[in-house]
């Protein structure tokens, strides 16, 4: 039996696999199982920041995991807590709570938004998101995505989530307004709903108005934080400083990870007893995030603009393009053909893409170099052609 049809056989069911095995990589490259290359724009669906087999990423995840794997939250280790302090310090947040995934850091948050409001003795329980959103898949995370095609077979979720329109300032203040929110919670970019940026001026006026109201202001940054859009998360191009923010998928490089930020407003919302994990704050995994956050810095940002630009204009010229969306290394693409078509034509052209909805969405790594970029873009220029 191949591979394939064993995973067809014992996983279940729920992703429609590539047809392709893949075997290793190194970098941006990644080989299947009969040799071919392919130059990696996924990542992985945004994890691997530095690419695959990233050298010191390797040596600080096994330098920790030949010294002290796992411990549990009941002890002191180093990473978690300088992994902690490495965020904090960058983002001037105040506390970190770490979990496996982004759904899971969406959920602590989501418990954070509840406490807070009832520690105040707000009659507030009802978070706020917008459609076309995503924010995980747990069940009260799936209540959250405001995308009605995710909820309709897992009825019933779990209630207290309102939906807004995205970039439409007065939908948001009426539904807030009408349900008495503790908190709203958005993406600067919508990804999986298509790689669509928020607008500059919505996303400052319902800071503002969750300021005003002592409604914590949340940000997502699961898909486009650490350093994934061109500055370390994507909020800062907005000018706010979010109460709590989320990220994981890049953090970690490969290794299951994520992080709920929380602000001066609300850092000691939680406390003994009040929300955990037994594998949060891996030491593993904190060493690996800690070697991918340190290396964040001003040139890899700039770098990671000008790759950026050079993409946008690039394919905004393309005969097959309709056009192109997102920030930094996070882009999306209208093609004139349907998008699973020019997948499958630049997978047989040895380049992997990913799509939002209807649209090629490219998630490179950040130190992707130039050449490997270029030869990326002619093959995603034809296959659009
Ligand atoms: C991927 C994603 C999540 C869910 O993350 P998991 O690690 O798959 O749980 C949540 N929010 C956003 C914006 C995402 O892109």
């Amino acid at each position: 039996m191949t591979v394939k049809s064993i995973d067809k056989q014992y996983v279940l069911n729920t992703y429609n696999r590539f047809d392709l095995h893949l075997v290793e990589g190194k970098g941006s490259v990644v080989k299947d199982e009969n040799g071919k290359e392919y130059i990696d724009l996924t990542t992985g669906i945004g994890v691997t920041a530095f690419g695959i087999a990233d050298e010191k990423w390797i040596e600080a995840v096994t330098s920790q995991l030949t010294t002290l794997q796992h411990v549990s939250n009941l002890y002191y280790t180093t990473p978690c807590a300088m992994l902690a302090k490495a965020i904090c310090e960058k983002t001037e947040m105040s506390k970190v709570f770490f979990s496996n995934s982004g759904a899971e850091a969406n959920e602590c948050a989501i418990k954070v938004a509840r406490k807070y409001a009832q520690d105040k003795g707000y009659d507030r329980y009802n978070i706020l998101t917008l459609n076309n959103s995503f924010h995980g898949r747990t069940l009260a995370t799936l209540s959250a995505t405001g995308q009605a095609h995710y909820h309709e077979l897992f009825n019933p979720l779990p209630s207290g989530f309102v939906h807004a329109d995205a970039n439409d300032i007065d939908s948001v203040i009426k539904v807030a307004k009408e349900n008495n929110v503790c908190a709203i919670m958005i993406e600067c970019v919508q990804g999986e709903g298509g790689v669509i940026r928020l607008d500059t001026d919505f996303v400052k006026a319902i800071y503002s108005y969750a300021i005003d109201n002592d409604i914590l202001f949340m940000v997502d940054e699961v898909q486009t934080g650490n350093g994934r859009t061109g500055e370390l998360y994507a909020y800062m191009h907005y000018g706010i400083k979010p109460d709590v923010f989320t990220t994981a998928k890049g953090l970690g490089g490969g290794l299951p990870i994520g992080a709920c930020v929380v602000g001066q407003k609300a850092q000691n919302t939680l406390g003994f007893g009040d929300h955990g994990s037994t594998y949060g704050g891996n030491p593993v995994a904190c060493a690996g995030a800690l070697s991918v956050f340190e290396r964040l810095d001003e040139k890899l940002l700039t770098e990671v603009k000008a790759k950026s630009e050079y993409v946008f204009s690039e394919l905004s010229e393309c005969e097959g393009v309709e056009s192109v969306s997102g920030m930094g290394l996070m882009i999306g693409i209208k093609t004139k053909k349907p998008v699973s078509d020019v997948i499958k034509e630049c997978m047989k052209n040895g380049v992997l893409c990913l799509s939002a909805k209807d649209k090629l969405r490219l998630l490179p790594a950040l130190n992707i170099d130039f050449e490997m970029l270029k030869k990326a873009l002619e093959v995603i220029k034809s296959a659009c052609e």
